[in-house]
């Protein structure tokens, strides 16, 4: 039986080590492109300028979303492509949140080039693993794009990261927890993982881990992301987020939770949502659609209100969607293709259908038991 477990070349993680980027593109290249996020663009550029001593003809910038869609489709990627070519670039930097790493990394796939990935948050699976996931220019999920090799660095400032605003930190840990419980069902199944083999031993101990880090830490690393702080938990948490998620998903596989989330993008009042909120919900789309105990649902729900995550449609912004409209959604989490499939209970429309009603039911009820404290 063929098994396969990927990771990035070297991962890096620690207060200022975005200051470090030029020590890293010198070993990969001669000019790097780099992409990155409009929002946080002026900050970081100031920190990569320093690294590069102020030298700016030693590498190109592009801000995401300037000239194109601010979304991972083909668009987006391919000017970027151009614009890099054109500058001679040899390698791809990615600085932001998962869309521009998932950019950056899509680009480098196609022109063979190195990539460093400097996530500016814990927010997303993006930057230690081998795929992009592309959208269409309008934010609805088209397909995931598979790529030859993870990132050769992944560079994670702590000092970048707690800065970052709250919501996006927090979103990271449902999405950290989505690990566990897709791998455990996935290899339940004994599917085949993103990589195109088994999983291994580790990638089997790795979910794990993220899952005991993310409930160990995962309150107490959340008041510290509150307070910009950067303290041992939010120091494991990050690494949960980002590392241990990263890797373990791709190395063993997703299921539901990602399934009901990429179906949820087809619904405008979705997108003002991020990635890991809309996961929130998926998760407990899953644990009732194959029927986790009482107990692990009520561990689950506990965490995420106590973060003040989305647990009900409502939350999401789909509080007026009719019967027919959860069922569209239910379809598309359905199509062929999609992640929902790698479980070992028969999975229908009807039956995913029932699984949303339900969870939506239960994040209603559990609202009652417990309530935000961040
Ligand atoms: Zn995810």
């Amino acid at each position: 039986m063929k098994k396969i477990f990927g990771s990035p070349s070297r991962y890096v993680q620690g207060m200022g080590v975005l200051k470090e980027l030029s020590k890293y593109t010198n070993t990969l290249g001669k000019k790097p492109a780099i992409v990155v996020d409009p929002d946080i663009a002026e900050d970081m550029l100031k920190i990569v300028s320093e690294s590069y001593s102020g030298d700016e003809t030693k590498y190109y910038v592009e801000i995401l979303g300037k000239n194109s869609p601010r979304i991972c489709c083909e668009e987006t990627f391919n000017l970027l492509r151009k614009n890099a070519t054109k500058a001679e670039c040899d390698m791809y930097v990615g600085i932001g949140g998962g869309t521009t790493l998932d950019v950056a990394k899509a680009a480098a796939h196609f022109e063979k080039a190195p990539m460093i990935s400097c996530p500016t948050i814990a927010a997303t699976d993006a930057p230690c693993s081998a795929l992009s996931v592309v959208y269409h220019p309008n934010g609805v999920w088209d397909y995931h794009l598979f790529l030859d090799k993870n990132p050769n660095y992944v560079l994670v400032d702590e000092d970048v990261i707690v800065h970052a605003p709250l919501r996006y930190n927090l979103a990271g840990i449902p999405d950290a927890l989505s690990t566990y419980y897709e791998a455990a069902t996935a290899n339940a199944a004994n599917v085949d993982n993103f990589l195109g083999g088994k999983h291994t031993v580790i990638s089997e101990t790795i979910a794990q881990l993220c899952y005991d880090t993310i409930y160990a830490y995962g309150e107490q690393a959340a008041s510290a992301f509150k307070v910009h702080a950067v303290t041992p938990a939010v120091e494991k948490v990050i690494e949960a987020s980002t590392l241990l998620s990263g890797v373990g998903f791709e190395s063993n596989q997703s299921a539901a939770s990602h399934a009901i989330q990429n179906a949820m993008t087809a619904i405008p009042s979705s997108h003002d949502f991020f990635h890991g909120e809309k996961v929130t919900f998926g998760i407990l789309g899953q644990l009732a659609l194959e029927a986790w105990d009482d107990e692990e649902i009520d561990k689950y729900c506990k965490l995420c209100i106590h973060l003040g995550l989305p647990v009900t449609l409502a939350e999401l912004g789909m509080d007026n969607l009719t019967d027919d409209e959860i069922m569209e959604m239910a379809k598309l989490a359905c199509q062929e293709g999609e992640t929902i499939h790698n479980t070992v209970v028969l999975v229908t429309p009807r039956v995913v259908f029932d699984a949303i009603k339900t969870a939506d039911e239960l994040g209603k009820q559990y609202k009652e038991k417990y309530s935000k404290i961040i």
